[in-house]
């Protein structure tokens, strides 16, 4: 275990388990059909991978790198680096690392249905429920997890620990 990491909220075994599931559902969802799957970079970067291993579905990868500034206005969006691919007419499954607040997916998915995307989902690997602010729901999730600040597998602290190959929790004095 990484010197820093106070406990492991949820081991790699468990995330590649839950990935092969996800996929397995994914692929019954969009049988025959093509998938421009969205990261949101970066923190979408180790599990849009392992999810990918294991999907069936015709896919291309996408990348688009989005912040939202803080308070509860929902329109707050600024797009540091856009998708490549035209999606209009495009199934898109926006893949994330966490959903808290929900502003984050609630922005990307509203300007992907302007875009006219023929259908826009959303896969999360966390899904922290009672942080919800803004009204939005995952159609896929790995694990609902309480209201704690994580670290690993793409989720950073200050750019750091993204490559933990588990979810865990900081010891106190690495915020400090
Ligand atoms: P939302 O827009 O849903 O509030 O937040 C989504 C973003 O907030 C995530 O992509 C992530 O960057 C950040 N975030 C929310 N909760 C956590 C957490 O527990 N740990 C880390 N490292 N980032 C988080």
């Amino acid at each position: 275990m990484h010197k820093d990491v106070k406990e492991i909220f949820i081991t790699e075994d468990e995330i590649v388990a839950k990935s092969k599931e996800l996929a397995l559902q994914i692929d019954k969802d969009y049988e025959g059909k093509s998938v421009v799957l969205v990261g949101l970079l970066k923190g979408s970067i180790p599990f849009m991978a392992e999810l990918a291993k294991h999907l069936q579905t015709d896919v291309t990868f996408d990348y688009m790198n989005v912040s939202s500034y803080d308070g509860t206005e929902s329109k707050t969006l600024v797009v540091k680096q856009d998708l490549q691919e035209e999606i209009a007419g495009k199934h898109i499954l926006i893949v994330e690392d966490i959903l808290d607040t929900g502003k984050t997916l609630k922005n990307v998915k509203d300007m992907l249905v302007a875009r006219h995307a023929l259908s826009v989902k959303i896969v999360t690997l966390l899904d922290k429920e009672e942080g919800r602010v803004f009204d939005m729901k995952a159609d896929y999730y790995g694990f609902k997890i309480p209201n704690a600040f994580v670290i690993g597998y793409g989720l950073d602290f200050n750019e750091r620990y993204r490559q933990l190959p588990y979810i865990g929790i900081l010891k106190e004095e690495c915020y400090k």
